[in-house]
C-alpha cells in the first residue's frame, strides 16, 4: 500500500476497545459513554480484518485501545495474530497497556510471538499515579511490568508530560529505566476529545523538557528508528534510549507509515484528522475479502499529508471529538 505522498504504509494500530480500566485525566473525563457491546467486533471479525491488512503488506501490528487487556477473550486474538508471525507473513505483533493486566498476561503473550510492550507509565510516585489515573492502582501497574519482563518482554515506558503534574517525575523515571534497562518515550499531551479539565494548563511542550534534561543527563542524538514519530537519544548515565514524540513542537508526519483501526472497524488514516473510511460495510457484506480490499485501498490513496494540532490560548477546545481511547494513540 503506497499512500498519495508515497508513503509505504506496514503499520496498522488497532483498537480493540474502547473501555479501560482507568481514566486518565488527559485521555477520558471520568464519566465516560463507552460503545454499546453489540456495536464492537468480534475478535474473529478483528482477525479477519488484520489478516486482509497483512495481505496488502503491513509487517507490524500494534493491539492498543481503551485498555487492550480488558476485552474479553482478547489473547484468543493474540493467538491467532501471531500464527501470521509464525509463517513470515509478519514481522512485529506487539500492544500498548496501561499494564493493570500483564501480570495475568504476559506469559501468555510471550507464547503468542510478542516480544515488546509499549506501557503507559507517567510517574512513580503512587499518590500522584492515582491522581494522574484516577481509577489506577500503582503496585498493581507495577507488578505487571515486572511479570513482564520476567517473561523476556522488552519493555518500553511511554510517559505523557504534564506541565506542574509529572515534571518533577522525569530524573527519577529516567534513573529507574536506566536501572531496569527499559527504554523510555515522553509524548506531549494532544487535543483529542473532551476531558475534563483545560489542556492549555497541562500542555508541556518537549523542547523545554529537553532542554532541562540536558542539564542533568548527557544527551546524544542517535539515529534509531522504530517506525514510530519518537525522536530518539541515548542517555549517556544510563546507557537506555530516551525518545520524544512531538505532535505539536515537530511535525512527524512525512515519515508516517501507519494507519488506524478502531473497534467498529473505522480506519482513521491520520490520528489528527476526522476523515475516516467505514469498513465494516464491505466486511459484513460479503464472505469474500474482495469489497473490503478494495475499500482499504480507496482509503488509503486520500491518506492526508498531515496534521495540524495545536493547543494554545485561542484554541483549548479538543481539536477533535472523539478521544484517545477510540484510535488507540
Ligand atoms: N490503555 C493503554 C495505555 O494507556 O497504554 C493503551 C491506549 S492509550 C490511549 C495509548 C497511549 O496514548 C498512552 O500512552 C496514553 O498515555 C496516550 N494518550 C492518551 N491520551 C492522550 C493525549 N490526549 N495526548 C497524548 N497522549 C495520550
Ligand atoms: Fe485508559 Fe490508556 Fe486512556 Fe489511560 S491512557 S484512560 S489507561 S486508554
Amino acid at each position: 500500500m503506497i499512500d498519495p505522498f508515497g508513503r509505504h504504509i506496514t503499520y496498522l494500530r488497532v483498537s480493540v476497545t474502547d473501555r479501560c480500566d482507568f481514566r486518565c485525566v488527559y485521555c477520558m473525563s471520568e464519566d465516560m459513554t463507552f460503545l454499546p457491546k453489540a456495536e464492537l467486533l468480534t475478535l474473529e471479525e478483528l482477525d479477519r480484518l488484520c489478516g486482509a491488512f497483512v495481505g496488502l503488506g503491513v509487517r507490524k501490528l500494534r493491539i492498543t485501545g481503551g485498555e487492550p487487556l480488558v476485552r474479553r477473550n482478547v489473547m484468543w486474538l493474540f493467538e491467532s495474530l501471531g500464527r501470521r508471525l509464525e509463517n513470515g507473513a509478519l514481522d512485529e505483533l506487539t500492544l500498548t497497556t496501561n499494564g493493570s493486566q500483564l501480570r495475568r498476561f504476559a506469559q501468555d503473550l510471550y507464547r503468542c510471538g510478542v516480544r515488546r510492550v509499549n506501557v503507559s507509565l507517567d510517574t512513580l510516585d503512587a499518590a500522584k499515579f492515582l491522581a494522574i489515573t484516577r481509577w489506577g492502582r500503582f503496585d498493581q501497574v507495577m507488578d505487571g511490568i515486572a511479570a513482564a519482563k520476567e517473561a523476556g518482554l522488552r519493555v518500553k515506558i511511554n510517559t505523557v508530560a504534564m506541565k506542574g503534574v509529572n515534571e518533577d517525575d522525569f530524573d527519577k523515571l529516567i534513573g529507574w529505566c536506566g536501572d531496569e534497562g527499559f527504554d523510555l518515550t515522553f509524548i506531549e499531551t494532544m487535543p483529542l476529545g473532551d476531558i475534563d479539565g483545560d489542556r492549555t494548563q497541562q500542555y508541556l511542550p518537549l523542547s523545554i523538557v529537553r532542554a532541562r534534561l540536558m542539564e542533568r543527563w548527557t544527551l546524544t542524538d542517535i539515529d534509531y528508528k522504530t517506525g514510530g514519530p519518537a525522536r530518539y537519544v541515548e542517555v549517556g548515565e544510563t546507557g537506555r534510549r530516551l525518545g520524544f514524540i512531538t505532535p505539536l513542537t515537530h511535525n512527524f508526519c512525512e515519515s508516517c507509515n501507519r494507519v488506524r483501526l478502531t473497534c467498529t472497524a473505522t480506519l482513521y488514516m491520520c490520528l489528527g484528522q476526522e476523515d475516516a473510511a467505514d469498513l465494516r460495510t464491505p466486511l459484513r457484506a460479503s464472505e469474500s475479502d474482495g469489497p473490503l480490499i478494495a475499500a482499504i485501498n480507496e482509503a488509503i490513496g486520500r491518506k492526508p499529508k498531515g496534521h495540524d494540532f495545536v493547543i494554545d490560548r485561542r484554541h483549548n477546545r479538543p481539536a477533535l471529538a472523539r478521544h484517545m481511547s477510540v484510535t488507540g494513540g
